[in-house]
């Protein structure tokens, strides 16, 4: 009896499974299973064969099938902002942030994704506060030294300063030399306004941030000639002679003047020549031949030319070795002589007298912080003859 029963079940049982399979496509639900991993592996081979528009493509591709995909929408976001799509990349992290069903760990990876964004992106006070509120995460010591970075971009030196004391303080890596750059940024920014005590406290912070500062000497000497202190100005160059003398060019006007002032022109004459031979560099010797000729006139500033110039070539020199002879011959010659350092001039005029150590950009003028690659105190003088 009980048998019987069982088998009225099964109609019902074969009706249930129909209306079922009427309701799920399920050759669509094998297929999508079975697409899902696929372009989440076609896309991870493009990203190694570095095809990124591809890999983008693919990854949309998952992540529009499975909206939590949390990894898959990080991946993504990082490789837009990679690309240069920053809007797109900021949209995906920031609707991340929003969503309250995040785990912390995921949550404030795409905070520090998003202040990513915002620095790429330029947007400086928006990348420093979502930076300032990875403290205390697993992501603060890396959020900090980008946080860094984006204060020196805005050139909020305070502010840095206060920063790379908490890298110092996380990582146990030295900041000492990027505190004492900062320290002079505000020491010459005191200085052009004319805050002397301001320049003084920032000046000692510097020295005990980096006791070998270059930088702090030229100050040192820049401020001491606006306050008419000779002696404390021949200190400071003294000083610079020691810690980096080819950046005596970026004060050769100012030191012939300091020793015209002292009565002593000539020695300024020679504080610039004994710069020079520590480091023979292409502007150094020019400021060197304006000073000798202005100085010690043309004779002697004719040997000290010919001299230098049988050490190491410069064909701005050699132009100014050609005007300078040029008096001395028939007027035919003495012409022709006068036409070739023209044309000497010109060729060299926008020849840039300094240079990074580290990316090799040139510049006319001296940056403590290279616009190429931002490293501190790379730039140099570019030697005589290159
Ligand atoms: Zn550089």
């Amino acid at each position: 009896m009980e048998f019987e029963a069982w088998w009225l079940l099964v109609p019902l049982g074969c009706f249930a499974l129909g209306w079922f399979a009427a309701r799920v496509d399920i050759a669509y639900v094998l297929r999508d299973a079975r697409a899902l991993p696929a372009a989440y592996f076609r896309g991870l081979n493009f990203l190694l064969r570095e095809q990124h528009d591809k890999a983008v493509e693919s990854f949309v591709d998952v992540s529009r099938r499975d909206p939590h995909a949390l990894d898959l929408q990080l991946a993504l976001g990082s490789l837009f902002r990679r690309q240069g799509r920053l809007g797109e990349a900021t949209g995906i992290h920031q609707s991340l942030v929003d969503r309250h069903d995040l785990p912390k760990d995921k949550r404030e990876l795409a905070l520090f994704e998003l202040a990513q964004d915002f620095h790429a992106a330029g947007i400086f006070d928006r990348a420093e506060a979502v930076y300032e509120s990875l403290k205390g995460t697993s992501y603060e010591s890396e959020a900090v030294t980008r946080l860094a970075s984006v204060l020196e971009q805005e050139k909020a030196w305070e502010k840095a300063i206060a920063a790379r004391q908490r890298i110092e303080q996380l990582s146990g890596e030295p900041q000492a030399r990027y505190i004492s750059q900062y320290h002079c940024e505000l020491a010459e920014a005191a200085l052009t306004s004319g805050n002397i005590d301001a320049v003084r406290t920032q000046l000692t912070a510097a020295t005990e941030a980096n006791r070998n500062s270059a930088r702090v000497q030229l100050i040192t000497f820049r401020a001491a000639m606006k306050a008419g202190d000779t002696a404390a100005a021949e200190a400071a160059l003294q000083a610079l002679m020691r810690v980096k003398p080819e950046l005596v060019v970026l004060i050769a006007e100012d030191v012939v003047a300091l020793y015209e002032k002292l009565g002593r022109p000539e020695l300024g004459v020679e504080r610039l020549a004994a710069a020079q031979s520590e480091s023979t560099t292409t502007l150094g010797l020019s400021r060197l031949m304006d000073a000798s000729l202005k100085i010690e006139g043309n004779s002697a500033a004719l040997s000290r030319l010919k001299q230098a110039l049988s050490r190491q070539p410069s064909a701005r020199e050699a132009g100014r070795l050609l005007e300078l002879e040029s008096g001395n011959v028939d007027s035919g010659a003495g012409k022709t002589m006068l036409d070739t350092a023209k044309l000497l001039y010109r060729a060299t005029d926008k020849v840039p007298g300094f240079h990074c150590g580290q990316c090799g950009f040139r510049a006319p003028r001296y940056y403590w912080k290279c616009p190429g690659c931002n490293a501190w105190e790379s730039f140099r003088a570019t030697p005589l003859g290159d």
